[in-house]
């Protein structure tokens, strides 16, 4: 089965917009949300196939879960009781993930703990102990896979464990996109890939570890551009300062373009003076800081560019292209974390 994760709002894609896309997609059979809000917004937007729900639920989000007709994935006793309570008093079932601890060390149950997690599901007939899964610590971040199989031993050993206490668990899963790109054995019988959904590698590292198997290059293509428009123009003389604390400083008289988007939109401050929009099919680099609402770039050597012109922050344009993995090198952080942070209010459009 197929559990494509559209998260933090769909990884930036938007959650809306993913789903409409991903329902055409019959091999979809799950999506995976982090919240309740978010799992009813999904709902809202026409998903009728199945929710995992990651994160956690909180005791007024108990009866939604059920309502919504989730699937969570279980790391909280006191969570657990009151869902079985619930279920048992609706005369329903609900089908629960336990998500085991091998060494990630975040939500995980541990041995010692999933003797309690057992008794519990005895309790109520409305809990069923559906899948057993697990997420890796280290996959993408490094090309030694060691601790990765460690985890995975470590999985074989607490399934047999659950087996052992009388909650058997139907179904197995733990590969997420870097594990599902390079390793079969962690596929199981569910994988929930997020990032690769949407045309990413995870990591250099996942990259490299795939293409010393064998791989090859055009297993990814991105699926988001993000686009602006020039709003401003203007010529700013040598030896001028440009933006908030004066951190850029003309040699030369030059053309700027202002740019109506900011890290208010996901366009991040470590970008400042670092990173390059395409206009025109060309590279026009950020000068001085980025600001809230607004972004201004050298547009010197970009011929006969105008007020209104399309301007590229991640994307293709002719032989150029600004991606998030780009973004993320000159911000320092990772695709991830450039996708996820694209604003909620940036106009989404689904082609
Ligand atoms: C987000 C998430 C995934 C997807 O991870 P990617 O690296 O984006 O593929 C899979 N499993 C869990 C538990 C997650 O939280």
């Amino acid at each position: 089965m197929l559990a494509v994760s559209v998260k933090a709002n769909g990884y930036g894609h938007g959650l809306a917009e993913m789903v409409t896309l991903l329902k055409d997609e019959n091999r979809v059979d799950y999506i995976t949300m982090h919240s309740v809000s978010e799992a009813e917004l999904a709902r809202k937007s026409g998903w009728d196939r199945k929710i995992m729900l990651l994160g956690p639920f909180s005791t007024d989000e108990t009866a939604a879960v059920i309502e919504l007709d989730l699937e969570p994935m279980i790391f909280e006793l006191g969570s657990l009781e009151q869902l079985g309570r619930l279920a048992s008093q609706k005369n329903v079932v609900v089908k629960t993930h336990l998500k085991l601890e091998t060494g990630t060390n975040r939500q995980g149950i541990t041995e010692k703990e999933l003797s309690k997690f057992a008794a519990v599901y005895q309790k109520y007939n409305g809990l069923l102990p559906y899948g057993a899964a697990m997420h890796f610590a280290n996959i993408e971040d490094t090309t030694n896979h060691e601790y990765a199989q460690e985890q995975l031993d470590r999985f074989g050993e607490l399934v047999i464990c659950m087996k052992e206490l009388g909650i058997d668990p139907e179904i197995k899963h733990t590969a997420s996109s870097a594990a599902l790109i390079l390793f079969d054995k962690t596929r199981f019988d569910l994988v929930r890939p997020g990032l690769s959904a949407y045309g990413y590698w995870p990591s250099k590292e996942t990259y490299l570890s795939y293409q010393l198997a064998g791989g090859g290059n055009d297993l990814f293509e991105p699926v988001l551009s993000w686009k602006t428009r020039v709003t401003q123009l203007k010529q700013v003389e040598k030896d001028s300062f440009i933006g908030y604390g004066c951190s850029y400083r003309t040699t030369a008289t030059i053309k700027l373009a202002v740019l109506p988007i900011g890290y208010y939109d996901g366009y991040g401050r470590s970008l400042s003076n670092l990173a390059y929009v395409l206009i025109e099919g060309k590279r026009a680099p950020v000068r001085g800081r980025i600001c809230m609402n607004l972004t201004m770039v050298d547009v010197t050597d970009v011929e006969g560019v105008k007020v209104g012109d399309e301007v590229t922050l991640i994307g293709q344009d002719g032989s150029e292209a600004v991606w998030a993995d780009q973004l993320a090198e000159w911000g320092q952080t990772i695709n991830y974390e450039v996708l996820a942070r694209l604003s909620a209010s940036i106009d989404r459009l689904a082609i």
